[in-house]
């Protein structure tokens, strides 16, 4: 191998060095200086991250993300599902970054006394027990578990969603997508390592369905039913993008610019539906439908 090819070899190994990891553990995601690292994190919870055991904190990046982490094998598999899923929801919303963009900062603590006391700085996502705040996503690994089914890529869709949208769009929406993407994601990560997956999407009981009313106006997952909040708000996500994608992508764009439901589903979905009564009788008998519903994101 003569000089250049040598290098380009190498270039190519230092690319592709997260996927090789997270595949089969060969090479690990390679460390930067926190000066070198191309951009910096405004969030003021990120000062506050790193000011906790200084010492203890390594730094990387990928194509979309800046990671702040303690160990590079815990990092690196986070980096490549961080990736993917970043792929996948640009797919979906059918966008792409312009060269260049912001990266979101992803910060992996491994110490619980650590964690707890970062904790006390932010608000836990009920679903996952991450936080994500302004657009960067601060977790807990312990480096003996896994984190389990679509939790990780749940955290990841709301990070590209905040990109995406980053004047805010209504929880159920955030929740919803993030949940209904991430399910998708994980399933076609395990179909195309020879596992028969589809996405499990949750019913929820006929009598347990929250008003639509409720649900597009909550500020916060509802406390009282925080489970049926999360399970419903997917089925409505799966049930607008099943129904019609190019409406979903409109109502998407509506509540980026803060219209009422009401005024932004009629004006997405009107050809389909006379009013936002007829959606709820007709999203009531689905969202309590326990088969898997066809999936639109497949494919
Ligand atoms: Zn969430």
């Amino acid at each position: 191998m003569n000089c250049a090819s040598a290098s380009a070899f190498l270039l190519f190994l230092s690319l592709s060095a997260p996927i090789l990891a997270g595949e089969s553990g060969l090479n690990s995601l390679p460390e930067v200086d926190f000066a070198r690292l191309s951009q910096g994190d405004l969030n003021p919870l990120g000062a506050k991250a790193l000011a906790i055991h200084p010492e203890q904190w390594k730094h990387a990046e990928t194509e979309h993300f800046i990671y702040h982490f303690v160990h590079s094998y815990v990092a690196t598999p986070i980096s490549v599902e961080a990736e993917f899923h970043y792929r996948v929801v640009a797919k979906e919303l059918e966008r792409e970054q312009p060269a260049g963009d912001t990266k979101s900062h992803i910060y992996i603590f491994e110490r619980p006394e650590a964690w707890q006391q970062f904790q006390a700085l932010g608000q836990l996502e009920p679903w996952t027990g991450g936080i994500h705040s302004a657009g960067s996503l601060f977790i807990k690994r312990d480096p003996s578990y896994k984190f389990a089914g679509n939790l990780l890529g749940h955290e990841i869709a709301h990070l590209v969603l905040h990109r995406f949208y980053s004047e805010g769009i209504p929880c159920w929406l955030h929740e919803g997508f993030a949940q209904y993407v991430s399910k998708g994601a994980r399933a076609s990560y395990q179909r195309a390592r020879g596992y028969n997956a589809r996405p499990r999407s949750h019913a929820v009981a006929a009598q347990d369905v929250i008003p639509l009313s409720a649900l597009v106006a909550a500020l916060h997952p509802l406390p009282e039913c925080v489970e049926t909040f999360y399970d419903q708000s997917e089925r409505l996500v799966r049930f607008l993008v099943a129904t019609d994608k190019r409406s979903f992508l409109a109502l998407l764009d509506a509540l980026r610019r803060h219209q009422h439901f009401e005024a932004a589903f009629l004006h997405a979905y009107g050809t389909k539906f006379l009013s936002t009564a007829a959606l709820e009788t007709q999203f009531r008998e689905y969202a309590s439908k326990d088969s898997s519903p066809p999936d639109a994101s497949e494919g």
